[in-house]
C-alpha cells in the first residue's frame, strides 16, 4: 500500500508541478499538452514520466538541452514521500484522502508563493471550501467550538459540532491575519500581509480546527522569525523575511498534519496533570 501510495504521489507531484507553473500565468492546467518553455516544442509522453524522464534526461530538455528547474523533480519525489507518509499514519479512507489533499495543496502554495509570491486562489479559496466539506466526516479535534457549544450549554451531533469547528476556526484565523495585517500596513506603510496569506491561514484552519491552525501559524512565525535572523546575522539579507510568509505557512503545515496530533495530546497532557 505504502509503495502504492508513493507511485500516486509521483503521478500527483507531476500534475501539481503543472499547477505552480501554470496558475500564477492564469494559464489552464487542462488544455495544452506541456511544452518546453525554451524551444517551445511538445514534450512526449515518453519525456514526461514523473521522476524518471527528469533522472534519465539529466534534467535537461531533449530537443534543446535547456535545463529543466530541479523543482520538478523535488515536487515530485516530495509528493511521492509525502503520500507514502500518509498511507503508514493514516492507512486507506476519508482521512487520509482529507490529509493527502491537503498537503497536495500546501505543496503548490509554497513553490508558488516561492517563486512567484502568489497563492492562487484556485487552491487557497477550493481548499477553504474543502475543508468545510470534508469537516462533518473527518471529525476535527475539539476546539473553538467545543467551548462555544460548553458556554452556551448546547450539546449538538458530533458532526455538526466537528463542521462548527472548522467554520469558526477559518473565520477566527483569517480574521486574525487580516487584522494584523491591517495594523501593520496603518503602522508601517507598506503591505506585510497579502490577502492570499489570510485565505490561506483560513483554509489550513477549515482544514485542521483550530488547535492545529494556531500551532502551524506559531511555527510559521517562529521559523521565519530564526531564518531571518540567521539570514541577517550571516549578512546575507536586510532585515526582512527571506522566504514569503505563505511558504512558512505551508511548509509548518505539512508539518502539522504529521506532528500536531502527538504535539496537542503530549501539551494536553501536561497541562492535565
Ligand atoms: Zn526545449
Amino acid at each position: 500500500m505504502t509503495a502504492l501510495a508513493f507511485l500516486l504521489g509521483l503521478a500527483v507531484g507531476s500534475f501539481l508541478n503543472v499547477c505552480i507553473h501554470r496558475w500564477p500565468r492564469a494559464e489552464s492546467v487542462v488544455a495544452p499538452r506541456s511544452r518546453c518553455p525554451a524551444c517551445n516544442g511538445q514534450i512526449a509522453w515518453r519525456d514526461n514520466v514523473p521522476a524518471l524522464s527528469y533522472i534519465l534526461l539529466r534534467g535537461r530538455c531533449r530537443s534543446c538541452g535547456a535545463a529543466v528547474p530541479a523543482r520538478y523533480l523535488l515536487v515530485e519525489l516530495a509528493t511521492a514521500g509525502l503520500f507514502a507518509l500518509v498511507a503508514v499514519e493514516f492507512g486507506a479512507g476519508l482521512a487520509a484522502l482529507k490529509v493527502a489533499l491537503l498537503a497536495a495543496m500546501l505543496t503548490i502554495l509554497f513553490f508558488t508563493d516561492l517563486e512567484h509570491f502568489v497563492l492562487p486562489d484556485q487552491v487557497t479559496v477550493s481548499g477553504l471550501l474543502a475543508g468545510i466539506a470534508f469537516s462533518p466526516f473527518v471529525p476535527l479535534r475539539a476546539g473553538v467550538a467545543q467551548v462555544g457549544c460548553d458556554l452556551l450549554g448546547l450539546h449538538p451531533a458530533p458532526w455538526a459540532v466537528s463542521l462548527l469547528e472548522s467554520l469558526a476556526s477559518a473565520l477566527i484565523f483569517g480574521g486574525l491575519l487580516y487584522l494584523t495585517g491591517e495594523i501593520f500596513y496603518r503602522l508601517r506603510g507598506v503591505e506585510g500581509l497579502g490577502f492570499g496569506d489570510v485565505k490561506l491561514v483560513a483554509m489550513l484552519a477549515a482544514f485542521q480546527g483550530s488547535s492545529e491552525a494556531l500551532l502551524a501559524l506559531l511555527a510559521a512565525c517562529l521559523l521565519a522569525t530564526l531564518y531571518g535572523t540567521a539570514a541577517v546575522l550571516s549578512g546575507r539579507q536586510q532585515w526582512r523575511s527571506p522566504l514569503p510568509l505563505g511558504s512558512y505557512l505551508a511548509f509548518a503545515g505539512i508539518a502539522a498534519i504529521f506532528c500536531a496530533d502527538d504535539i496537542l495530546n503530549r501539551y494536553w497532557e501536561l497541562v492535565l496533570e
